[in-house]
């Protein structure tokens, strides 16, 4: 189908006749010469205009459990609605995801097949009895307009909208998602600046800055960290993973993931568990009141327990939620003590 591309939100242009454009969605703020891509692929310069090449190629749609994003303390229990499409502005080795995901690296120029509009995402999730949609799978800065139609719509219809995102957005951008964004997850890869250079083609600075400043907008916050073995899992590393949360507020869920090989890590072992073990320790000792494991089953660490009297508020298995003696509004039915997150719309 013959669709006209969407112009690009969030860019301007260079005021010296050259037609050259600057995208401010992401850390990368590309200069893009006319006919050019940015770094992700997902942008081209049309004739001194940005236009979305990802605008309405929705790869999937899933009913996703929230729990599965992860974000454990926004509407536990529920289902939320997920899409992305191809393309992303990080290279990350250890991408789950990467057919999508370098899609637009691997094909240059090629505009993704389909084509799923924002009302049929909503209805869509709304025929499934989800509670919310979440932009995840690939990374949705990348394809903010399509995601920002698609949330509008969704809160007429008191569908709140989450992303899952590697946090490499500008300050513009997280302040333009302030209006329509309920919840975000956000991957803090490692703690190490060369790392995110050389694997993710990102920057360990940007993201760091995004974390700040999502924290002070008043979307609901949790980070998570995928342990790869010899990529981010020293101690030292993961003292100032746990510890850089901590000081911006220690009641950020940490949600620590076990790793399996994939993509260009596929010669890779998996993290042993007593690696998950030693993160959740050490994010704990840390100050972090709620640590998490990922990708492994533990009763302990996939429950949410009360931050004053370690009562039990939300038990998990997986992606289930099994039982949730919490009250309304996130209080501990033992002491009252509220927990932080988002618990009703
Ligand atoms: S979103 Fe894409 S085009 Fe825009 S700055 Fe980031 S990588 Fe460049």
């Amino acid at each position: 189908m013959l669709v006209p591309l969407m112009k690009a939100r969030l860019y301007t242009a260079t005021e010296d006749g050259s037609k050259e454009v600057v995208c401010h969605l992401c850390h990368h703020r590309c200069h893009i010469a006319p006919r050019h891509l940015g770094i992700c692929g997902a942008r081209r310069n049309d004739d001194g205009e940005l236009v979305s090449l990802v605008y309405g190629r929705a790869v999937s749609l899933n009913p996703d459990p929230i729990e599965k994003k992860p974000l454990f303390h926004f509407l536990p229990g529920t289902h939320s609605m997920s899409t992305g499409t191809p393309g992303c502005n990080f290279t990350c080795a250890f991408c789950q995801n990467n057919d999508i995901s370098q899609f637009l690296r691997e094909f240059p120029g090629r505009i993704p097949m389909g084509w799923t509009k924002p009302d049929e995402i909503v209805q869509a999730a709304l025929n499934a009895g989800c509670a919310s949609m979440s932009f995840t799978y690939t990374e949705p800065t990348i394809f903010y307009e399509y995601a920002e139609d698609t949330g509008r719509l969704g809160l007429e219809k008191h569908l709140p909208s989450c992303f899952v995102s590697n946090g490499f957005m500008t300050p513009e951008t997280v302040d333009a998602m302030k209006d329509w964004v309920r919840a975000i997850n956000v991957d803090l890869k490692c703690f190490n600046a060369d790392t995110y250079r050389k694997v993710m083609g990102g920057t360990l600075d940007g993201v760091l800055e995004t974390l700040v400043r999502l924290h002070h907008s008043g979307i609901w916050l949790e980070i998570t960290t995928l342990v790869v073995p010899g990529m981010n899992d020293s101690d030292d590393e993961l003292c100032a993973i746990a510890e850089f949360i901590a000081k911006l507020d220690p009641c950020i869920p940490w949600h620590v993931s076990r790793f399996f090989p994939h993509y260009k890590m596929r010669a890779q072992v998996p993290t042993v568990l007593s690696t998950i073990q030693r993160a959740i320790q050490i994010g704990e000792e840390a100050g972090l009141k709620f640590v998490y494991c990922g990708n492994v089953l533990d009763g302990k660490y996939e429950s949410t327990w009360c931050m004053d009297c370690g009562a039990l508020l939300i038990r998990r298995s997986g992606f289930t939620v099994l039982d949730m003696p919490m009250l309304a509004g996130g209080a501990c039915p033992d002491c009252g003590k509220k927990c932080p997150g988002v618990w009703s719309i």
